[in-house]
């Protein structure tokens, strides 16, 4: 049994792992010639601007007093630059925001596969072809470019990371650090002789990288005050940082300055996924080589915003996220990123028609270069007859339109040169390559895993077909109808399941069928008010995948409930328990009575902790401390109580309950108390249906022992309502994640619910604390199954493996859903979908074990062993 579960482990992570094969392999190549126009460069310098997570409608709005928000940034616009909307594509994140402005591509979605901050795959960027590169800011940002680039040229200054801590104090001051430590970069540079040559140089980069507002809009929303007076600290600041630098240079008007951000934010404080508010960045360039504003009489766009800006007069001129890249390279004259797919926006450029002609050329050039690259590679891997070239971009077609271009440029037909049809041609031309990704034959070594893996598994699986006869023949003597209405129940339940993964709502629908299934079995007659509890909770639960998830505002008051009313049910638990045994043993007393301390504790931490950070006054470290110990104690406290079924699930619920109060922000806290009063009512309906087919069975569930080591050959054959019982088991733990959040709120991880824990950003804790928060339900409904298994003697491994196998059939489902395109957002939902689903048979198996452990195991304080018997 063990080796067939390490076995089945072993399948279950291949399957997992091959999606980042066959779905997120990076399209990029190398090897391309840097392209370069041949004319000479407008400036000498550009200084880049990155406010990150700022919305374009914040920057250019009014404020409530009917002044411009940033009116630095605003003259630039009437007076000395070009502006407009910078369109950013879905996911909406720092990261990809980044390397589009400054790669000019848009990250490929195999950096899903491989962690954020690394570089996952070798890109060109602006900075690693300037000359120089100083950069400020988020060390999370910086160092992406500076990574695994040769030579030192690129220079980044950031804080420690510990500083973005957004719940203790004012984040602008990540800002003013940035442009504090630049002004002083620059007095530093006046006295040192070798630093001043280095600045006077051409083709260098300053990024100034600004994480004030995006931390002030997660931790406020872009509607609140902080966020919307983060933006005047920035506009300051680079009014100041402008007049510096024109003072150093001595005003020689050879420095072009843009302003834009990575990605805009939601109104309750997320960015990732493609809404306006986070897709639409402003951009704002000026300086050398940079058109001066245009004065139109009317302005066609479809969106109301130059109206709500009164900025109609004023030509804007919207770009692509990616169009940053060239125009920058263009602005200093270095090569084209090699890997950029942006477009040079001619627009934005104050200069002569032969060097728009020019950059254009070299713009086309540097994004032909890359598809010959693909070809080549493509061509070498692939065998000759699969192979089919992209025919309305062959060789010769390619060599004509150059040449003619090329002409064109010599005759000063400027727009007739303009090779706009090989832009679009090479994409296409890309991507069909792209689809013959499967056939290459240079395949690595996971692809034979892939390809032979099923073999030895179809040869176990033909092995056993005597098992597989018999199961048919014994399918067969049911009469046909029964057959088909039976398989028809289960595809629809399993249907189910699979659509509550895009709705919730779905939950609600089969919590609401379980709800009717009193009915239609016996049960109704046999046990009322059992039925009656059934019904109840069942539909009680049913109303929480109808909350909302995403953006809900946290309200204290609900976890105060939820902690209320648990300390209620705790003290009927404990009266009924002292009226049931003369002798209620003091020491289980005591467990009780401590884990609803820990409750009450858990309830104030939670409120203090709350109010304090809402006065801005961090969290407090007595809360911290108790939050940790609270959370620790959750894992052993229920190991002290006594193994009888009723009391151990108890003492697990209280205990699962102070933590959970502890990750809760609003009402997502009474979920585990709903779902263990079903889980619980859930047991004795088992048993009352086991009796129900007569089964010589009828011991009390309140006087089960969870040590109690069934006897063997009391198992029983598998029932068909056993199928039943998986499938409850599997909805329920569905229930048991989707009931509260959806996957979004996993991805997007509502910060405010570590609040009690920690409030520096720290992916890994809160990732653990999440994922805890998480297991949380998982935890309480396998050890009620781990009961009801008990209950109506079943072996546990027949039953388990029902489980993985119906697991397994949306597992398949899944698979065929995963998606490579689409926002941050989309790309993750259809992964994590996948990987819930897979993991679910692998943690299944963990969970089983640790719901195992909980249930059956007992600590002895002192080591003294219990002379008494219950
Ligand atoms: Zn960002
Ligand atoms: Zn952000």
């Amino acid at each position: 049994m063990l080796l067939f579960f390490i076995l089945g482990l072993l399948v279950h992570f291949v399957f997992f792992g091959s999606i980042f094969d066959i779905y997120f392999t990076s399209p990029l190549v190398h090897g391309m010639t840097p392209q370069f126009t041949p004319l000479p460069p407008p400036a000498k310098r550009l200084v880049l601007f990155v406010a990150d997570g700022l919305r374009a409608d914040t920057l250019y709005e009014f404020d409530e007093n009917g002044n411009p928000r940033a009116p630095f940034i605003r003259n630039i616009i009437m007076h000395e630059g070009s502006w407009g909307i910078s369109h950013t594509r879905v996911p909406t994140e720092s990261r990809p925001g980044h390397v589009a402005l400054i790669a000019g591509f848009y990250e490929d979605v195999s950096a899903v596969a491989k962690g954020w901050k690394e570089n996952p795959v070798g890109f060109d960027s602006l900075i690693n072809e300037s000359k120089y590169t100083w950069s400020w800011g988020s060390p999370d940002i910086l160092t992406m470019f500076a990574k695994g680039v040769g030579g030192d040229h690129i220079y980044t200054y950031s804080y420690d990371a510990e500083s973005e801590d957004f719940g203790a104090y004012d984040v602008t001051k990540l800002d003013t650090w940035v442009f504090d430590n630049v002004k002083e970069f620059f007095h530093a540079a006046r006295n040192n002789q070798s630093l001043f040559s280095k600045v006077n140089e051409e083709k260098i980069v300053f990024f100034l990288h600004l994480l004030g507002i995006d931390t002030n809009g997660h931790a406020h929303r872009p509607t609140s005050r902080e966020y919307k007076d983060n933006v005047k600290v920035v506009d300051d600041g680079i009014k100041e940082i402008v007049s510096m630098l024109e003072h150093f240079y001595g005003n020689d008007g050879k420095t072009a300055f843009i302003f834009t951000s990575d990605h805009g934010m939601t109104d309750w404080g997320f960015h990732g996924a493609g809404h306006p508010s986070e897709t639409l960045t402003p951009f704002v360039s000026w300086g050398a080589g940079i058109k001066y504003p245009q004065k139109v009489s009317a302005q066609k766009f479809d969106d109301a915003f130059l109206k709500e800006w009164k900025l109609e007069n004023w030509k804007r001129q919207d770009i692509h996220q990616a169009d940053v890249a060239p125009l920058m390279a263009s602005l200093i004259g270095v090569p084209f990123p090699l890997n950029s797919v942006g477009i040079l926006p001619i627009d934005y450029l104050n200069n002569t028609d032969l060097f728009k002609a020019e950059s254009m050329f070299t713009n086309a050039m540097q994004i032909l270069e890359q598809f010959k690259v693909k070809m080549t590679q493509k061509k070498e891997v692939t065998l000759p007859f699969f192979f089919t070239p992209f025919k309305l971009l062959s060789e010769s077609k390619q060599l004509n339109i150059v040449r003619k271009a090329r002409s064109y440029i010599k005759q000063r037909k400027y727009d007739e040169a303009k090779p706009s049809h090989l832009l679009p041609c090479s994409f296409i031309a890309i991507s069909v390559l792209v689809a013959f990704f499967l056939l290459i034959q240079d395949c690595p070594w996971t692809y034979y895993v892939y390809c032979l893996l099923p073999v030895p598994i179809w040869y176990a699986v033909l092995r056993e077909f005597q098992v597989i006869q018999d199961f048919v023949l014994s399918l067969l003597t049911f009469p046909p109808s029964q057959l088909v209405g039976y398989l028809f129940i289960f595809t629809l339940g399993i249907e189910v399941l699979v659509l509550s993964f895009f709705y919730r709502y779905m939950l609600t629908a089969g919590l609401i069928a379980f709800a009717c299934w009193p009915f239609i079995t016996q049960l109704w007659t046999r046990a009322k008010s059992i039925s009656l509890s059934w019904i109840f909770f069942s539909l009680l639960l049913a109303v929480f995948p109808l909350m909302p998830v995403v953006g809900r505002k946290p309200d204290i008051f609900l976890v105060m409930g939820a902690g209320l009313l648990v300390l209620l049910l705790s003290l009927c638990v404990v009266t009924s328990l002292i009226k049931r045994k003369d002798r209620f043993i003091n020491e289980e007393l005591l467990l009780h009575l401590f884990q609803m301390l820990s409750i009450v504790l858990s309830m104030c931490v939670v409120y203090t902790t709350h109010d304090s950070l809402l006065k801005k006054q961090g969290l407090p470290l007595l809360n911290q401390i108790i939050s940790w110990i609270t959370l620790a104690s959750s894992f052993v406290l229920p190991l002290l109580s006594p193994t009888s079924l009723f009391e151990r699930l108890f003492s697990i619920l209280l205990s699962s309950m102070s933590a959970y109060l502890l990750l809760s922000t609003g009402y997502e806290a009474l979920f585990p108390l709903v779902l263990s009063c079903l889980m619980f009512v859930w047991i004795r309906v088992e048993q009352e249906t086991l009796q129900q087919l007569s089964v010589s069975y009828k011991q009390k569930a309140t006087s089960l022992q969870f040590t109690y080591s069934p006897d063997i050959t009391q198992f029983r054959q598998l029932y068909l309502d056993d199928i039943r019982r998986a499938f409850f088991l599997v909805f329920f733990l569905v229930t048991a994640f989707f009931g509260t959040g959806n996957i979004a709120s996993v991805n997007s991880f509502d910060l405010a619910s570590v609040y009690c824990f920690l409030t520096v950003f720290s992916p890994f804790m809160m990732g653990a604390l999440m994922m805890w928060k998480i297991l949380i339900p998982f935890v309480l409904v396998m050890c009620a199954f781990e009961a009801v298994q008990l209950t109506t003697q079943l072996s546990s491994k027949s039953l388990f493996l029902m489980v993985l196998i119906i697991s397994d059939i949306m597992a398949l489902h899944f698979f065929f859903l995963v998606k490579d395109y689409g926002s941050w957002l989309d790309i993750g939902t259809s992964i994590s979908h996948y990987v819930i689903v897979m993991s679910l048979t692998i943690v299944l198996v963990f969970l089983n074990g640790l719901a195992h452990l909980l249930t059956t195991k007992k600590l002895r304080l002192c080591g003294k062993p219990k002379s008494h018997l219950i």
